[in-house]
């Protein structure tokens, strides 16, 4: 299994074939997703006490599991969150996999983390956190907004009298839906601000003030968005944090979406304030163009996190002797062993430098401004919202749920476009739109014609 011999060549061979064919393929199908019972027939039992051989193994994936996939890089994909990571990251996440290196502590990893954490230099800087503000990279959003809440939680914790109460945050009904599943994992409850637009400084105060005692005696943390999943809305981020530091809370950005627009020179305004943020998510997994799975947390004083996350362990204890010393990522989020998600997205900045980044996110920004006007000059569409930052709500006049529906599954179906509906509340009544994501800057405005025609009659 682990010998070194022709068929290891053969395959090693076949699998740099494939992953060159896929990406400098700029048009791949939308794929077309099949029920497991129809895969299984396809396929058959794959795994068997003798083995099918790689190349058998290969085939079955190339030429029928991976067709019913969707790729995420699709240009005409613009359904959730897309994403559509370069080449040069792609390439170094084969190169990541082949180094076999364990990015949890730098005894292990240094060159790796080295990378990673020139990454994260560039990322500290986007956000104009102060000196001595750092992060690791995790899974993913949710990950980041679990590790930041753990670090809030147990600072909150050092008051003795907090230590066995249940804790409590406030976030707003725009807020992505990890922050309420990541809640019931640190067993927190969460009080939500309801409101269609950003989170100002006087909503939450509002909120702040209108709970009870004991609730308030609960109150730790405030989750403002920057950038919601489903609008592209920015909170008030700078009135959040004014909010936050009279009141004594833990202040947490989510941005997993929005962050890597952080770069872009036309919205970087949006976002200030954000810089006085206790703790940031950001996805380069979403808008800064990395493989699946990257996520990142960063923290304004990171000693806060190492107490709450920083692991204890008979093994463990060479990790902190002096001989070990260095950057630990395990020590600031929520996992021990973990792959340097980094490195791909470190690669990729190395290779293009920190202006394409902006020019490739500008590009995402400017398609949804143009995606606005060609709506608004068609008499059948209507803009919900002017796009913000790379999201756009629109209606199809006349149109019910069940019709923006068929329309998604047709057009999946004929493998022209993925995109969904979503809702938005109008006057309080939720009403069944269109959305459109841009993060492929290959999406072109023949693209966005070639969808929009599909809505007229
Ligand atoms: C996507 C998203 C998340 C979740 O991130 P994952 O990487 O999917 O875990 C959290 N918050 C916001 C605002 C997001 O857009």
């Amino acid at each position: 299994m682990h010998n070194i011999d022709i068929d290891l060549v053969e395959m090693t061979l076949d699998v740099m074939k494939y992953a060159i064919n896929r990406i400098t393929n700029v048009s791949p199908s939308l794929g077309e997703i099949k029920k497991e019972e129809e895969l299984f027939a396809l396929v058959g039992e794959t795994i068997t006490p003798e083995g099918i051989g790689g190349e058998k193994a290969f085939e079955l994936f190339r030429d029928i599991l991976v067709k019913s996939t969707v790729p995420i890089d699709h240009p005409r994909h613009l359904a959730f969150v897309p994403a559509s990571p370069t080449r040069a990251a792609v390439m170094f996440d084969l190169v990541t996999s082949a180094s076999s290196i364990h990015g949890a502590y730098w005894m292990e990893g240094a060159g790796g983390i080295f990378c990673e954490n020139q990454a994260m230099k560039w990322l500290v800087s986007l956000t104009g956190m102060p000196e001595g503000a750092f992060g690791v990279f995790t899974s993913g959003g949710t990950a980041a907004n679990l590790s930041a809440m753990v670090a809030a939680r147990e600072n909150w914790r050092k008051t003795k009298s907090n230590i066995n109460k249940k804790g409590l945050i406030i976030t707003s009904s725009g807020a992505h839906s990890s922050i309420k599943a990541m809640a019931k994992v640190i067993d927190a409850d969460v009080h939500l601000v309801e409101t269609d637009q950003p989170m100002t400084k006087k909503v939450l105060q509002q909120e702040i003030d209108s709970l009870d005692d004991e609730k308030r005696d609960r109150l730790f943390a405030v989750v403002a968005t920057g950038g919601t999943t489903n609008a592209g809305i920015i909170d008030d981020l700078e009135g959040v944090a004014s909010v936050c530091h009279k009141e004594g809370l833990w202040y947490h950005v989510d941005a997993a979406y929005g962050g890597g627009a952080l770069v872009a020179d036309t919205v970087r305004h949006l976002f200030k304030g954000i810089e006085k943020a206790d703790s940031i998510t950001i996805d380069p997994h979403k808008w800064l163009f990395s493989p699946y799975d990257c996520g990142a947390i960063l923290y304004k004083d990171p000693s806060l996190a190492l107490e709450a996350h920083s692991q204890e362990g008979s093994y463990l204890d060479i990790f902190k002797d002096e001989g070990a010393s260095g950057f630990n990522p395990a020590d600031y989020q929520i996992q021990l062993t973990r792959r340097l998600r980094g490195m791909p997205l470190w690669f990729s900045l190395a290779t293009h430098g920190t202006e394409k980044y902006k020019w490739a996110v500008e590009r995402g920004i400017a398609l949804a401004n143009i995606a606005g006007e060609f709506i608004e000059n068609r008499a059948d569409l209507a803009l919900v919202n002017p796009p913000s930052l790379s999201c756009v709500l629109f209606r199809r006049k006349g149109w019910d749920s069940q019709q923006y529906k068929d329309w998604t599954y047709r057009n999946h179906r004929d493998g022209l476009a993925l995109v969904t509906p979503t809702l938005w509340k109008t006057d309080n009544e939720p009403e069944t739109v269109l959305r459109f994501c841009f993060i492929n800057p290959d999406t072109t405005e023949d693209d966005i014609t070639l969808i929009l025609d599909t809505l007229s009659d």
